[in-house]
Order: C-alpha cells, then sequence, then structure tokens
C-alpha cells in the first residue's frame, strides 16, 4: 500500500463506498488504506458515522438473539424431553 494510494482514499471516499467499508470490516480487516479512508470520513460525515453505530447495534442485537436463541434450544429440547416422557408414561411400554 503506497502513501498515495492511502491519501487518495482520504481525499476522495464517498459514503457510498464509506457504507461499503463499515459493513466489509464486520468482516474482514480492512486494508490500511481503507482504515484510514474510512476514519477520515467518519471524522466528517455524520450519516456515515450514524450508519456505522446502527449496523454495530443490529449486530449486537444479533448475537444477543442468537444467545437466545441456544437457550430456546435448550428449552425446546428439554421440553421434548417431557413430551416423550409423558407420551411413554400414557402409552406404555411397547
Ligand atoms: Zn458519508
Amino acid at each position: 500500500m503506497s502513501l498515495r494510494s492511502a491519501c487518495r482514499n482520504l481525499l476522495t471516499l464517498s459514503c457510498e463506498d464509506a457504507a461499503r467499508l463499515v459493513s466489509d470490516a464486520q468482516e474482514r480487516r480492512l486494508t490500511f488504506s481503507e482504515r484510514w479512508g474510512l476514519r477520515a470520513h467518519l471524522a466528517i460525515c455524520t450519516g456515515c458515522r450514524r450508519f456505522r453505530q446502527q449496523l454495530k447495534a443490529i449486530e449486537s442485537a444479533a448475537r444477543k438473539l442468537a444467545g437466545q436463541d441456544c437457550v430456546s434450544s435448550d428449552q425446546s429440547v428439554a421440553a421434548r424431553e417431557r413430551i416423550a416422557a409423558g407420551l411413554r408414561d400414557r402409552l406404555g411400554p411397547q
């Protein structure tokens, strides 16, 4: 990565590019010029800062929800076992 490329990114990053980089940063490590370009853009663009905050909030909520799903799955297994035990009691041995 050249200094020239990093500087070009600092000066030319559009909101669309910044939004894409904010999203990409959730999945991969950004390059040096991408990171600095994004930082510079976020320093001057309220809309993209807000977008990043919203994306982080969504990610956080999704992680919490995923954790709850695990608990729900455990509860479902326990519920299925109770139902199966109840059916065995009613139907008797087969
Ligand atoms: Zn922007």
